[in-house]
């Protein structure tokens, strides 16, 4: 973009953080370099918009890490036509990458002031493929199902039986499921009347409120 003072950063992120630890998928780098992150972070946090870590965004919440983010975004396979249901719209960054790889993106969020914070930006950014509301993720989007990728942004205690259910048949579930301070990424795909379950790696995210997640604090 002519003229984005964060144009260096941003490429610098896709270097550094994401190219050598093993991102290799270009779909999503394209689109990691493209996503103007320091929208999506207050103004405060602007300048470490591009840092290597997770910020917060209010309501006690946070943006993931960007490399967080890659890594999530490739084990979902998303191909051009995919649709995907996100849980945990945050700060609406995740959403954007999704809505630059698949056909429509469905995204739940349980904070109203988020979720309106991040519609509006998704909005004034051209975004015409997401669609978002308020509610409790866990118990998915069933109107809109089946999805062919659900990606959970909050950790799980296990995974919620309404998003397994929502799956379409080669569909991927991906969600951090641990205890409320330290999780390991699951990707979870059906294989014949059974579920398989690949450990990405561990990570830390912040709880899922829910039956299958922690109460409120
Ligand atoms: N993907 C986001 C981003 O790019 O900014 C980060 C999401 S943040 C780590 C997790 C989000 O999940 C928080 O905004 C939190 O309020 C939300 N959340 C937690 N439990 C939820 C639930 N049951 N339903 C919907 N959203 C939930």
């Amino acid at each position: 973009m002519y003229g984005d003072p964060y144009a260096a950063a941003r490429r610098d992120m896709v270097d550094q953080q994401l190219v050598r630890r093993g991102i290799r998928d270009l779909r999503v780098l394209d689109a990691m370099a493209k996503v103007p992150r320091q929208r999506f972070v207050p103004e405060e946090y602007r300048h470490l918009a591009y840092d290597d870590s997770a910020l917060p965004i209010g309501e006690c919440q946070t943006i993931s890490q960007p490399y967080m983010v890659a890594v999530m975004t490739e084990a979902l396979g998303l191909e051009p036509g995919s649709r995907v249901l996100e849980v945990g719209t945050g700060s609406g960054y995740q959403t954007a990458i999704l809505a630059e790889l698949a056909a429509q993106v469905y995204t739940v969020e349980r904070f109203d002031t988020l979720s309106e914070n991040a519609r509006a930006l998704l909005c004034e950014l051209g975004y015409r493929n997401i669609l978002s509301r308020v509610g409790d993720g866990s118990k998915g989007w069933p109107e809109a199902a089946p999805f062919d990728a659900i990606l959970v942004t909050a950790a799980a205690r296990e995974i919620p039986e309404e998003l397994e259910a929502q799956l379409a048949p080669q569909g991927r579930l991906v969600i951090p499921i641990g205890d409320r301070t330290l999780q390991d990424l699951y990707r979870v795909s059906r294989e014949g009347e059974g579920w398989r379950m690949e450990n990405i790696t561990s990570c830390r995210f912040v709880p899922l409120v829910a039956e299958a997640g922690w109460p409120e604090d």
